[in-house]
C-alpha cells in the first residue's frame, strides 16, 4: 500500500497559488496606487473606445510633454466637457479601461 505524501499535492500548488496572488496583488496596489483627485466634472457622454495596438505610442503622441517618461503608457483617455476618448489595446484588462474611465469622470492623478 502506498503511503499518502506528508503535505498533500494540491496544498502546495494551493499555497503556491495564494503566495503568488499575494504578492501579484502587493506589486499591483504599489504600482496602480494612484493618489485621485476630482479637478473636473465628468465628461458627458458618449465616451469611445478607441482599441489601438500601441498605447504606448498613441498616448504619447496625445499626452505630448505630460506623458511619463518612464513607464509604458497601457491607455490613456482625452476628457472633454462634451465626450471623452479613451485609447486601450483590445485585450485590455478591466483595471485599465476602469482606470482610463475615471479620468472621463474627471479626476486626475
Ligand atoms: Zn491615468
Amino acid at each position: 500500500m502506498k503511503t499518502p505524501p506528508l503535505i498533500p499535492f494540491w496544498l502546495l500548488a494551493l499555497t503556491a497559488a495564494a503566495i503568488g496572488m499575494a504578492v501579484w496583488a502587493t506589486v499591483n496596489a504599489s504600482m496602480f496606487d494612484y493618489d485621485w483627485q476630482q479637478t473636473r466634472p465628468a465628461s458627458a457622454k458618449p465616451w469611445f473606445y478607441v482599441k489601438v495596438q500601441d498605447t504606448d505610442r498613441t498616448c504619447r503622441a496625445i499626452l505630448g510633454t505630460n506623458a511619463s517618461a518612464m513607464e509604458r503608457i497601457n491607455g490613456c483617455a482625452t476628457w472633454q466637457p462634451t465626450h471623452c476618448i479613451i485609447y486601450i489595446t483590445p485585450d485590455a484588462p478591466r483595471w485599465i479601461i476602469e482606470h482610463e474611465e475615471k479620468h472621463c469622470l474627471g479626476f486626475t492623478h
